[in-house]
């Protein structure tokens, strides 16, 4: 929470345009963020994973900064651009694009391209001829809150084919990627993959193919409830396990974060609707607010990724609660294996602030699901 946010949603307030949930960002805080990662790792090229939060003033914003960006779409490709960055700071690093895509993409002026298999490197060649490609390999994401593990990637071994299939269709493979996992907080995670990617490079000279690049993806943390390491000492750990896998050839590196640049920047504003109780001798309280998984807390899936909620009665005695949204569907909870704590003085009516909400969020709420409308976003 920061002076500027507060200030935003007390005017808003006054205004009387405080009717539903909003999501209000500091985009001083992201400058910060963005600095953080700068000089944390500062051999390593930022490209900010765009969906984690893609509201035009962050992305002109993050352009102003010199930023580059990871990108899953052509839609996402057209807002970078739009936002003032060139091609040439763009990675199309969606491992899953229709050919046609790549097309547009290349005719767009984009030239790094990930992929895990040689399918896609064959539609590369064909749609963006001598392009860069980097390999996505699969990694445990062991420790991650919001794991991406299987869906993505190859076996490491497997990897080195793919790249040597692009050479020889005449593409440039540049290297390989990993991402650690979302929320992750060990930061030896990427000792872990750095031995993988060294492996790889291994392999590729082993074949004649040498490579120069390793994309270390997203995955640092933003703080929610627990503690997470701060940016410098993910920074610290990386440049030891680069050191410790490659020796005095250290690689190229870019670092695509997303919730780590955005997460913390962001703070949503929501109402109690209800506080009820389904039996007399229930123990928990049932806390419906007018947002859910539906609304933009999507992450809440599970109870993977859980907010700090803070209310207008803070200080007052505490009891365990159930935390729901408002839709119709009874998938619409958020907190029920482990509750939330919150006053017991909680009325209907009063007003919650869900921190730590800058990343997957707005872009998550659906279109008019039981005719509430998507998350209202300001950037400030
Ligand atoms: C989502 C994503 C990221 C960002 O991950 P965070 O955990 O939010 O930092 C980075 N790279 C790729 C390829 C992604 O898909």
């Amino acid at each position: 929470m920061t002076e500027r946010i507060r200030d935003f949603l007390r005017n808003r307030r006054e205004d009387g345009r405080d009717d539903g949930p909003c999501l209000v960002v500091d985009l001083d805080v992201v400058r910060e963020n963005y600095h953080g990662f700068a000089n944390a790792l500062p051999d390593s090229r930022v490209f900010y994973a765009v969906k984690a939060n893609p509201a035009p003033e962050l992305l002109a914003l993050l352009a102003s900064l010199g930023s580059c960006f990871d990108t899953a779409s052509v839609t996402e490709i057209e807002m970078v651009l739009t936002a003032g960055a060139t091609a040439d700071r763009i990675s199309f690093g969606n491992t899953i694009k229709k050919e046609r895509d790549i097309a547009r993409a290349h005719a767009l002026g984009v030239r790094l391209f990930a992929v895990d298999c040689q399918a896609e490197i064959e539609k590369i060649a064909r749609a963006a001829p001598g392009a860069k490609v980097f390999c996505r390999f699969l990694f445990d994401c062991a420790g991650a809150e919001w794991p991406l593990s299987r869906k993505f990637g190859c076996d490491p071994v497997m990897a080195v084919d793919v790249l040597e299939h692009a050479h020889r269709l005449g593409l440039e493979p540049v290297g390989v990627s990993f991402h650690v996992g979302s929320q992750q907080r060990r930061t030896q995670a990427w000792d872990e993959a750095l031995k993988s990617a060294a492996a790889i490079f291994r392999g590729c000279a082993e074949r004649g193919i040498s490579l120069s690049m390793v994309n270390l993806g997203g995955g640092f943390p933003t703080k929610y409830l627990k503690d997470v390491p701060t940016v410098k000492s993910y920074g610290r750990s990386i440049f030891r396990a680069l050191r410790k896998h490659f020796g005095n050839r250290i690689p190229d590196t870019i670092i695509e974060p997303g919730r780590g640049m955005v997460g913390n920047a962001g703070v949503i504003e929501a109402e109690v609707v209800l506080v009820s109780k389904k039996s007399e001798q229930d123990t928990a309280r049932w806390v419906y607010l007018d947002i859910g998984k539906f609304g933009g807390l999507a992450e809440t899936m599970d109870e993977s990724i859980r907010y700090p909620i803070r209310t207008p009665r803070d200080g007052d005695a505490v009891a365990p609660c159930v935390l729901a949204g408002p839709t119709c569907d009874s998938a619409d909870v958020m907190y029920e294996k482990v509750p939330c704590m919150l006053p017991v003085s909680l009325e209907i009516g009063d007003k919650v602030l869900i921190e730590g909400t800058g990343a997957y969020t707005a872009t998550y709420s659906s279109v008019a699901f039981n005719g509430f409308e998507p998350l209202k976003a300001y950037h400030i």
